[in-house]
């Protein structure tokens, strides 16, 4: 029944995430006496609506710039309560739905607060490890009932249009220019040239390979400061069940994406290293961007190919596979603008 809910809703959706300031105080900053953000408390707008105060160029006034989405979480709203508006779609992947959930905003706006959170605090631990946690139960449950699963995960990270595997123990880089092949087979599955997968039934497993993994993303953060903003982090897990007594069968795909930082960096300070990052990371979002306004349109062409992110999660992408976009907000006056460009991204993948 849920999922027919879901269809009913279409199958994209966005939910806006506004972090606390850096105290840890559930507000926001003012600007000009007016608050930076605001909530509407009332009518239909509520838990959906946002507003931006933003400095109108080329006068001291402020314009006001108001957004709705499927859900708006507010600063003080919590790990669970995110988690909360999530779990249905997750459900969907073990229903054997194909299922992407991404996180899209500035350096510093909480992308990866949401989507792993912090690593040495069970409590605040984030969409990945909870959506994880989830399957497993549900999957022990089914399992009662005389289902058999498979699970497999891998992990990798886009960074100028390459992927790098941050599971496996391989540290191979693909070598400078040449793009490993990325393969999706008949019934969606993906896999990519160097990626290793791993089997991920039991649980402790996966918690080890991402201690791995997160081990090997912040050895690259020396060797590129600030290498995790400047990068894609996909996790991909492949949910496959059969149930003997009766034939059925399901296939799920879960796709989780930490999206490098959307800041616009200026072209013309950017040289050399830093260029082609910025090029790197312009072209992937606004071809994600292209290819979820194109699956709205339903346009004839998808434009897929334009970027590795977006070709990677293809199979993931349009179809009958449900798509959850995040965009992650800073609520301070020194964001607005940053933000304001965030919620325009997020109206237009809204629109769709
Ligand atoms: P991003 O990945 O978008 O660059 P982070 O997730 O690293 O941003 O968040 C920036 C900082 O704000 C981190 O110190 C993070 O712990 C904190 N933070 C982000 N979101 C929240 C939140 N909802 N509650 C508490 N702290 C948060
Ligand atoms: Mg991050």
């Amino acid at each position: 029944l849920h999922n027919t809910i879901l269809e009913l809703k279409g199958n994209i959706r966005v939910f806006c995430r506004v972090r606390p300031l850096a105290d840890g105080q559930p507000a926001v900053e003012s600007l000009d006496g007016q608050p930076i953000m605001q909530f509407p408390s009332t009518g239909d707008q509520l838990g959906r609506g946002i507003e931006l105060q933003v400095p109108a160029s080329g006068s001291d006034k402020t314009a006001k710039h108001a957004f709705a989405f499927d859900k708006v979480f507010e600063p003080a709203s919590t790990q669970e309560e995110v988690f909360e508006e999530v779990s249905q779609l997750v459900q969907s992947a073990l229903d054997g739905y194909k299922v992407c959930i991404f996180a899209y905003g500035q350096t510093g706006s909480g992308k990866t607060h949401t989507m792993m959170g912090p690593q040495y605090c069970h409590e605040q631990r984030g969409v990945i490890p909870r959506a994880v946690e989830q399957l497993y139960q549900a999957t022990h449950d089914l399992e009662a009932d005389g289902w058999n699963f498979e699970m497999k995960a891998s992990m990798l990270e886009i960074y100028n249009e390459e992927c790098k595997d941050l599971l496996g123990k391989g540290g191979a880089t693909p070598s400078a220019g040449r793009q490993q092949p990325i393969r999706h087979d008949e019934r969606g599955v993906t896999t990519v040239a160097g990626v290793e997968t791993f089997d991920v039934r039991v649980q402790e497993r996966l918690q080890a390979l991402m201690g791995r993994a997160a081990q090997k993303r912040s050895t690259m953060a020396t060797a590129s400061n600030e290498h995790s903003s400047r990068s894609h982090m996909v996790f991909m897990l492949t949910i496959v069940g059969h149930r003997p007594s009766t034939g059925q069968s399901v296939h799920g795909v879960l796709n989780l994406i930490d999206l490098a930082g959307s800041e616009r960096l200026s072209k013309s300070l950017a040289t050399g290293d830093r260029l082609k990052e910025t090029q790197a990371i312009n072209k992937s979002l606004s071809a994600l961007g292209d290819v979820i306004s194109a699956l709205g349109a339903k346009a004839d062409h998808i434009p897929y190919r334009n970027s590795r992110l977006t070709y990677l999660l293809q199979p993931c992408l349009g179809g009958d596979a449900k798509t959850l976009m995040f965009v992650n907000l800073a609520p301070t006056g020194d964001a607005a603008p940053e933000s304001l460009c965030s919620l325009r991204f997020a109206a237009k993948v809204n629109a769709t």
